[in-house]
């Protein structure tokens, strides 16, 4: 399905479905300027994306290999695809580090860093197992290399008439960039900050601080002029900036001190005890039934707002031995 959503210049989505994922589907943007064009984002390497993505470019008149390409980030909703779009004729733009981060995703040694992680909280490991065999990062990444014109925050992209200026907002993922049209004062927020669910903040090996630098980033998203501001999933109207910007830092303010009051019931709690005292929606089901897919990304969401009260001197953390493996705990500040 393709929308005309703006005219001057001419922007259209391509609705591509993400069937069985709870993200629901992916905006694809296509901009056309002076015979020339560009897709931003791809949907997975899946066979109900590429038709949809293919049909959707069709009707526009575009083949992918004869357009270029604008990747927000490194989640395979986003770059599944991308591959298609290699030839003398498309330039694929992104993030220089997101782009090595993608090639070490394809390592175990980089997905044995991350297990590590979750297991230092106490992640069981039959749980990281099982969450794995339904990875979209795995199970949907394209299935061959590519090379990009690696951007770095601030670089320009001319594509026809327009100027788009790469915008690095690290949170959601380690260097997320968001395209920003000035002269037209449109930005594409990729996941960045979407209407109607709240961006995954997770943590990342090598990577300090994600929620904190989420949030510094969320509240610079405000210091840009922006008439029109296109996320990547779901609706793409209905509310403004300052207002989105507003419902998610008090979402992860709630959370914050959610957390605060677990600890204050429950000391020593590790990572893993502490997610599973937080309230989810787990499409009814309970901590211990739901898909330890939804079970990890809970997990992480978890550990990015723990390390954050830790940032903030709200609370500090200790060891405990569980079967034998050293885990982390927590424990409020005493000042509290
Ligand atoms: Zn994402």
């Amino acid at each position: 399905m393709v929308e005309l959503l703006h005219e001057n210049p001419e922007i259209y989505r391509i609705d591509i479905p993400l069937k069985g994922n709870a993200l629901k589907n992916l905006n694809c943007y296509v901009l056309k300027s002076r015979g020339e064009s560009v897709v931003i984002d791809t949907g997975f390497n899946n066979p109900d994306c590429k038709d949809a993505l293919d049909a959707g470019l069709a009707e526009l008149g575009i083949s992918m290999n004869h357009t270029n390409l604008l990747i927000t980030h490194l989640h395979t909703d986003h770059c599944g695809l991308a591959p298609g779009f290699r030839s003398k004729d498309s330039k694929i733009y992104m993030s220089k580090l997101e782009h090595e981060l993608i090639r070490k995703w394809k390592h175990r040694k980089y997905r044995w860093e991350m297990d590590a992680i979750f297991r230092q909280e106490g992640f069981p490991q039959e749980a990281l197992v099982e969450a794995a065999k339904r990875n979209p990062m795995i199970v949907y990444a394209a299935d061959t290399d590519y090379d990009v014109v690696p951007l770095r925050d601030g670089d320009k992209i001319e594509i026809g008439d327009l100027t788009f200026t790469a915008l690095a907002m690290p949170g959601h993922t380690p260097e997320h960039m968001c395209y920003y049209l000035e002269k037209e004062k449109i930005m594409f927020l990729g996941d960045h900050i979407l209407y109607d669910i709240t961006p995954n903040i997770t943590v990342w090996p090598g990577v300090k601080h994600s929620l904190s630098t989420y949030l510094i980033n969320l509240h610079r998203m405000l210091t840009y002029d922006i008439e029109i501001a296109y996320p990547a999933h779901r609706g793409i109207q209905g509310k403004t900036l300052p207002q989105r910007v507003e419902e998610i830092t008090e979402h992860h303010s709630r959370r914050l001190n959610e957390i605060l009051q677990v600890l204050r019931e429950h000391p020593g709690s590790s990572g893993y005890e502490v997610a599973s005292r937080l309230t989810w929606s787990l499409h009814g089901e309970s901590w211990d039934t739901a898909p330890k897919r939804q079970i990890w990304f809970a997990m992480g969401e978890t550990m990015a707002h723990l390390e954050y009260l830790m940032e903030m001197e709200k609370i500090f953390r200790g060891n405990k031995l569980v079967n034998g493996q050293r885990i982390h705990t927590y424990f409020l500040e005493n000042k509290l």
